[in-house]
């Protein structure tokens, strides 16, 4: 099986099995993401031990790019600091985004199942919304401790 396969499957995996589907309640931080060029739309709770994200849920509706996306991040962030998350999603982005990024898919993990994307301009909006919306979400904390 060659590399490509192997992404497609993840994709095809996770958008069928998504992890960490759901919503915590009570959850410290919240956030809702839409994606009006394709109607997907995701709600993500995040629950956290000091800067680390202990915990994380998604939920909602949308094409198998942005649930399968949501499914490996959530998979992928849990027990990072806001830190570790910040360079995470920088690299998810050149990833998603630039064709002539030096980024190794493969040093990404299962996140690297992402990188056929950018072939597909169209759907790159649906695979980083998930990314765009637990940003949205760690916002609020740290605005919370910048004016504590
Ligand atoms: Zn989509």
């Amino acid at each position: 099986m060659d590399l490509k396969d192997l992404y497609r499957d993840v994709i095809v995996d996770h958008n069928k099995n998504p992890r960490n589907f759901g919503r915590l309640e009570p959850a410290d931080l919240h956030a809702d993401g839409h994606n009006p060029l394709c109607g997907d739309q995701l709600s993500v709770t995040v629950n956290m031990a000091g800067d680390r994200i202990a915990d994380i849920r998604f939920d909602g509706s949308g094409c198998a790019i942005s649930v399968a996306s949501a499914s490996l991040m959530t998979e992928a962030v849990r027990g990072k600091t806001l830190t570790e998350f910040a360079s995470l999603h920088a690299r998810v982005h050149e990833l998603l985004t630039q064709h002539d990024s030096s980024i190794d898919p493969v040093s990404l993990g299962k996140l690297g199942a992402l990188s056929g994307v950018r072939e597909f301009p169209a759907r790159v909006k649906c695979a980083s919304l998930c990314w765009h919306t637990l940003q949205a979400a760690l916002q609020h904390e740290t605005n919370a401790i910048s004016t504590e």
